[in-house]
């Protein structure tokens, strides 16, 4: 077979001559494919938009089949050969009369066969083949770009832009991305404010998104984004799968989410917080110097457990679980005795636990909104336009519950419910009252000795 190449650009929005050798290096492997001898390659470049201007190498090309000059076609498809049915009728003639053979790249048109004519036709007439064949295009472009390593369209942080064989792209998890994006989700839940993760991450020298500098927007963003779980997200509604793997688990993913959406963290005031509940509030039984938490960690092939420890004469440590459920414990105790509630209110109009409870119920709803959404049943925007109804309703309600109670964080607590409270309490609130209400000090123990809750003093301020 002596085969000619036939390529041609009508409308290409990326460079237009790449395009056409794309067509040619295509329609060249395909030749080869199929054993077929190259001998002749025809280029038009006809980008405008007129349908009825003359094509100099398809008229060439029309001559040399009839010539026998060339014995078969290859194009890239269909559509670059003819532009209109027309078209594709005097070439069905052309081959009738020539015996001519047509491939086309990754497929077959076989004009020798009424079932390959009626397939022509069809895929020549389909108004959408146009589209179809111009975002295959896009494709191909796309997999040049990759090929010759050039960078493409932007991969979300934590991907790598990968085009497949069948020339779709997809985000496949760039490891080194993905675990800072897990650390900063797992330090995230666990209480840190994503401020202080951003610190860390620059202060390690981990690079950001397009520059070096985390900024809390920018973290923010990259751990909101459902692309984190494989799910697409198109104008803040979820649209299906993305083309992407997950970089971290639904369970991370929920939790995350959960916290950004809190209604009481989004309105929390900037400012380093605090992480654990008695750090620099209890003091060393030794030296009375402030003791510190340490993570859980593993030394010398042990598990350390959290723990607190002085920082001032590093001779006393304690393993910090006990010590805060004995101190809650205590706590909640406390703030259930009406003693301390009738001791503490300045308000004694009777209307103070109507308006909590009124503002319990609008929390409530907020966190039932923010389930939902963690859950799928909610889109981001239904979750906004719930938060900007209530949200301004529950500010009143906190300021006239304020003005009642005073500053007092304690009042926030106390009541028959303070367990309930306790638990919804921001870390912040929670020190505040345990430093209002107690002094705590942490008693030296043997090391390796049974935890012992009567090492743990606590001194009820007056
Ligand atoms: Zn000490």
């Amino acid at each position: 077979m002596r085969a000619g190449i036939y390529a041609r650009i009508s409308h290409d929005p990326l460079e237009t001559t790449l395009g056409v050798q794309r067509q040619i290096e295509d329609c060249t492997r395909e030749a080869e494919r199929r054993g077929w001898e190259v001998v002749e390659t025809y280029v038009d470049n006809d980008v405008s938009a007129t349908r009825s201007k003359v094509r100099p190498e398809y008229v060439r090309m029309l001559s040399d089949v009839q010539h026998g000059h060339i014995t078969a076609m290859v194009v890239w498809d269909i559509d670059r050969l003819t532009r209109t049915p027309r078209e594709l009728e005097d070439i069905i003639d052309l081959a009738d009369k020539t015996n001519l053979s047509m491939a086309n790249v990754g497929g077959e048109i076989d004009l020798s066969t009424p079932q390959g004519k009626l397939t022509a036709r069809i895929k020549g007439s389909v108004a959408r083949h146009e589209s179809d064949q111009l975002s295959r295009r896009l494709r191909r472009a796309f997999q040049q770009k990759a090929l010759s390593g050039q960078p493409h369209s932007y991969a979300p942080f934590g991907f790598t832009r990968i085009v497949m064989e069948d020339g779709k792209k997809w985000d496949t998890v760039n490891q080194a991305q993905a675990d800072v994006i897990n650390e900063a989700a797992n330090r995230y839940v666990s209480g840190e404010s994503l401020r202080s993760i951003c610190r860390d991450l620059m202060r390690r020298g981990i690079p950001a998104p397009k520059s070096n500098n985390w900024a809390e927007q920018t973290l923010r963003q990259i751990l909101m984004r459902p692309v984190n779980i494989g799910l697409r997200q198109h104008k803040g509604e979820i649209v299906g799968k993305a083309n992407a793997d997950p970089v971290m688990t639904e369970e991370l993913y929920n939790q995350v989410q959960a916290r950004l959406f809190d209604p009481e963290r989004i309105r929390q005031t900037r400012g380093p917080s605090p992480k654990y509940l008695l750090s620099a509030i209890a003091r060393c039984g030794l030296c009375g110097g402030k003791m510190r938490h340490s993570k859980a960690t593993r030394y010398n092939n042990k598990n350390i457990p959290a723990q607190y420890d002085c920082k001032e004469c590093f001779k006393v440590r304690r393993k910090s679980e006990p010590i805060e459920q004995i101190v809650t414990g205590a706590v909640i105790a406390r703030l259930k005795d009406p003693k301390l509630f009738s001791a503490l209110a300045k308000d004694a109009t009777g209307e103070l636990p109507r308006l909590r409870e009124q503002l319990d119920g609008l929390n409530a709803r907020l966190d039932i909104a923010a389930d939902q959404f963690a859950d799928g049943a909610m889109t981001g925007e239904q979750l906004k336009r719930i938060n900007s109804k209530l949200v301004p309703e529950i500010d009143d309600l906190k300021k006239r519950i304020s003005h009642r109670q005073g500053t007092n964080p304690i009042l926030k607590l106390v009541g028959p419910d303070a367990s309930e409270r306790w638990e919804k309490a921001p870390i912040e609130i929670k020190r505040k009252v345990i430093s209002e209400l107690m002094d705590i000090t942490i008693m030296p123990a043997g090391a390796g000795k049974p935890f012992d809750p009567e090492l743990i003093k606590i001194e009820w301020k007056a």
